[in-house]
């Protein structure tokens, strides 16, 4: 039931003192004016208390639940962060104040660019991108301005591997480049002849996630980067799997060129249902006249706006982007300090290595390696021995509580399901994980229709996701 039908006309939930001010009367053009009242659901504090409290009961989240959602890095969100952000120096200050007025504020994201440097080892970066989708069309951005700026107007083609996130083939694109997969070895990693195949002075840059989608770190990287250079070619990397290795290796040590993380993964800011996130992009050095405007800057102790940047790619967000996102992850950074950092990332693949061997068990694992942050069931002879599917598990998972893991990504796996349990979980949590999956593996030999149509216990049942995001309906109708 929505709000609305629980309208009664003339109920209230707080009432305004009498108006003791002279009306004033202000010119608004008649066909400008609204002919009916605004529909507004007239209910009692009461009535919204409850139906607010009862939506949020039937929505999954990371506070309620285990929520290993591979590639999402779904860890827990300290409340520290919040209550940081409730600061009214944070919350209240508006875009269009002066800066000697906000000096505060660009302090903060100077020295949050400053920190994610570090961590990643590159020398300048942007906080302006809203989402890690969105860093990577920036980072494209860059590598296509670079090489124009030298007048290689040949170099039109990304290299994207098979296993990659969707978004890297999608932001290429939109870039303007031409996109050519790569495919991976049987191991899953890149592939070195099939690179050196595709390498040629029309290659203008590569886009790697390391440790990548199957949770494999690329033991060759270095090899790779030696690759891509000599061929004047740029290394990109697609951070939103930094957990993995936070404050233990660096992108910039590796040879990549340009860097996007998700503070909304990594970071610990909240994520999920559409944002807001962040995605800053890192460059090393002889790329830092090409990031967008305006870039955060220090002279002696006053911090400004920078626009004066000679090949700037130009604006890609409104003011400065989610501050309150980086807020959050400023907060976490100083709260986790360097060695916290470094502890974080080593107990995420603790965690993704410990559930890998009991889930091992049931199912077969892509790669039998030692993963990193996550790992990547394969569950082509589970659904050849038993006609269930992989849906069909994570929508049974649902049933007992737990969050579906990330389904039929990366597409080198058929049938894959990926595990990303993520720093914040206890080895309970991870163990009730496991017992909750024998008992769907169990079911799925002997009772195998509770499985195929579940859920059972949710307030909808299998939805029509396709329809969902091709049609969504935002608007209530009566
Ligand atoms: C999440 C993710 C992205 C995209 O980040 P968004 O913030 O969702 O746009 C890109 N690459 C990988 C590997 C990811 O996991």
């Amino acid at each position: 039931m929505t709000i609305f039908e629980k309208s009664a006309p003339g109920r209230k939930a707080f009432k305004l003192p009498k108006n003791d001010l002279e009306e004033v009367e202000i010119k608004i053009p008649e066909h400008l004016k609204r002919k009916k009242p605004l529909m507004l659901p007239e209910v009692s504090e009461p009535e919204v208390v409850r139906h607010y409290t009862n939506l949020a009961y039937k929505n999954y989240s990371v506070d309620k639940g285990f929520y290993p959602l591979g590639s999402c890095t779904m860890k827990y969100n300290p409340k520290l962060n919040e209550a940081v952000v409730a600061f009214e120096g944070f919350y209240g200050i508006h875009p269009y104040q002066p800066w000697e007025s906000t000096q505060g504020a660009l302090k903060l994201m100077y020295e949050l660019k400053e920190y994610l440097c570090e961590i990643t080892g590159m020398d300048d970066m942007t906080l302006q991108p809203a989402a890690g989708a969105h860093g990577e069309l920036v980072g494209m951005l860059i590598a296509r301005a670079y090489h124009l700026s030298k007048g290689d107007v040949k170099r039109r083609i990304a290299l994207v591997p098979d296993s990659a996130h969707g978004t890297n083939p999608a932001s290429a694109a939109m870039a303007g480049f031409e996109v050519v997969e790569l495919k991976s070895t049987q191991d899953g990693l890149v592939d070195l002849d099939e690179l050196k195949k595709h390498l040629n002075d029309e290659v203008a840059v590569l886009m790697l996630t390391n440790p990548n989608t199957l949770g494999l770190f690329e033991k060759d990287i270095l090899e790779i980067a030696k690759m891509i250079h000599d061929a004047g070619a740029l290394l990109y990397y697609d951070g939103a799997n930094l957990n993995a290795i936070m404050g233990r290796t660096r992108p910039g040590d590796m040879g990549f060129d340009i860097v996007h993380l998700n503070l909304h993964k990594t970071f610990s800011t909240p994520h999920g249902m559409g944002g807001p996130g962040s995605g800053p992009v890192g460059v090393k050095a002889f790329l830092k006249d090409f990031l967008p405007i305006p870039v955060i800057r220090k002279d002696g102790e006053r911090y400004y706006l920078d626009f004066n940047v000679p090949k700037t790619i130009g604006r890609v967000r409104s003011f400065y982007g989610n501050f309150l996102v980086m807020v959050k992850a400023y907060t976490y950074i100083l709260s986790m300090g360097s060695d916290g950092l470094e502890h974080a990332s080593k107990m995420a693949v603790l965690n993704a290595n410990y559930l890998r061997k009991l889930v091992s068990k049931y199912f077969d694992i892509a790669s039998p390696r030692v993963c990193m942050h996550e790992f990547v069931v394969d569950g082509s002879k589970f659904v050849k021995q038993t006609g269930v599917r992989i849906l069909d598990v994570a929508k049974r998972l649902l049933d007992y509580g737990v969050h579906a893991p990330t389904i039929y990504f990366p597409l080198i796996v058929h049938e894959a399901m990926m595990v990303e349990p993520t720093e914040t979980e206890s080895k309970e949590t991870l163990d009730h994980f496991a017992a909750v999956l024998e008992k769907i593996v169990e079911e799925a030999k002997t009772k195998p229709e509770v499985v195929k149509t579940a859920p059972h216990t949710t307030p909808v049942r299998r939805l029509d996701d396709v329809s969902a995001t091709k049609y969504p309906v935002f608007r209530y109708k009566k």
